[in-house]
């Protein structure tokens, strides 16, 4: 299938050809039309897939039947993001998309001034993208109108759900018109996000791409058992040896995040840590070097991580296994993007066996495991409780766990796996 046979007037099409994207990809090419033909949509697609021009190229179309009058512009569509840097690239899109389109947009999100976000609203915007809680505090004062929205978009539900936003989210919801199209996006199908579809939701089309962990070619995927202790080294000697420009790091802390990039520094790797506590400022610059090769690492939380966007990304390496097995295939969905191979590596010790269990299930694989030679882990260390870091919660006690189906190693059983030492 060709753009061309999607029903996108010539501005939109200009502009995707700018792109230099040649076909729409499975999520837009079956989107698409839906949306066109004014049906609500519950969409699972994950980042990578091309969801965010899915619904920003028929949202500009449909918005550019009913152009605005000179310097009369209102908000007709709102997207609502989970995340501050999910927010700015969706923002970026709409304006790379719309760019022959004489609609206005902007994005607001919090940890940045007020003020900017409250001028521009007040210059007049089409389309509107923000986080929950700046949005609220933002009609709050009395800055955003949202009575005559066209299209509500809320992207990534099932992390909105997981960052606790579901009554911010049905605050903004109560403020929209009665009429409108909705199409929300998620990942995942838990009953929550069904609960939540039910409610928002008018007989919707669906529309399912194939899950990067189950479809994915494009992702080698593998493990190194190694001990807790030893992972950093680990980490800077596979840098070292393997001359890897640009890596996304993953920990599960934002303490983690720090001590791992102290320390990268300390061995003459560059790089930069992004997480909650960093400043929307410190977030969007270490971003920035990292895109543009002056950092070779970047060390990131989940949260801190979802939605980046970064082309052509080769290797993403858990420092640490998520606690939450879906986590997993959001973070690993960084590389093998748009087409290019990458690779996710995780370092695994023995404290982590049951996260691993967990993800392999889910992802329905038996991932290769190795050791690197001068880095194998010592059998006689017994695993521990992993400590989440917010209240001390020790795996056991974890009810997001996904992984508590199979029990925990007692010790290290690295000898079972099949290892291939010359691996590295
Ligand atoms: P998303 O899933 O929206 O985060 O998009 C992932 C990446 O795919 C982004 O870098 C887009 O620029 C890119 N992309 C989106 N649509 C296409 C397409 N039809 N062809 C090639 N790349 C695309």
């Amino acid at each position: 299938m060709l753009f061309e046979e999607l029903n996108l007037s010539t501005p939109i099409l200009k502009a995707i050809a700018e792109e230099g994207y040649t076909k729409p990809t499975p999520v837009q090419a079956q989107a698409i039309p839906y949306i066109l033909d004014g049906r609500d949509m519950l969409a699972g697609a994950q980042t990578g897939t091309g969801k965010t021009a899915g619904f920003t190229l028929p949202m500009l179309e449909i918005l550019s039947h009913n152009l605005p009058q000179a310097k009369r512009h209102h908000i007709r569509a709102l997207i609502l993001t989970p995340t501050r840097e999910l927010a700015a690239q969706v923002g970026a899109s709409v304006k790379t998309y719309g760019k022959y389109l004489p609609f206005k947009s902007t994005v607001i999100f919090g940890g940045v001034g007020i003020n900017p976000q409250i001028n521009a609203l007040k210059n007049g915007v089409d389309i509107l993208i923000a986080t929950p809680g700046r949005l609220l505090d933002l009609i709050s004062q009395k800055a955003v109108d949202l009575s005559r929205v066209e299209m509500f978009v809320l992207d990534e539900a099932d992390r909105m759900l997981d960052m606790g936003f579901i009554r911010d989210i049905r605050k903004v919801i109560a403020l929209l018109p009665k009429q409108r199209q909705n199409l929300l996006f998620s990942a995942t199908y838990s009953d929550e996000i069904k609960k939540l579809c039910e409610s928002i939701l008018r007989n919707p089309a669906i529309v399912e791409v194939a899950r990067r962990n189950t479809s994915s070619e494009l992702i080698k995927q593998s493990v190194i058992l190694v001990d807790c202790k030893r992972k950093s080294a680990l980490l800077g000697h596979l840098i070292d040896q393997n001359k890897w420009t640009q890596v996304l790091v993953f920990t599960r802390t934002k303490h983690q995040a720090n001590k791992l990039s102290e320390y990268l520094q300390k061995i003459n790797i560059t790089s930069a840590a992004i997480h909650g506590n960093k400043s929307q400022g410190a977030r969007t610059k270490a971003l920035s070097d990292f895109k543009a090769g002056n950092v070779r690492v970047l060390v990131a939380t989940d949260i801190a991580a979802r939605g980046l966007d970064i082309d052509g990304l080769p290797h993403v390496i858990n420092l640490e296994l998520p606690n939450i097995a879906e986590d997993y295939v959001h973070r690993i969905g960084r590389t093998g993007r748009a087409g290019n191979v990458g690779e996710a590596l995780s370092l695994v010790c023995v404290d982590e066996y049951e996260y691993l269990r967990g993800i392999e299930k889910l992802i329905k694989l038996n991932l290769d495991k190795s050791t690197v030679d001068g880095f194998e882990p010592d059998p006689s260390i017994k695993a521990e409780p992993i400590s989440l870091g917010g209240g001390g919660r020790g795996r056991g006690n974890n009810q997001r766990s996904r992984s508590s189906n199979g029990p925990a190693p007692k010790k290290r059983n690295g000898n079972t796996h099949n290892r291939d030492k010359n691996r590295r």
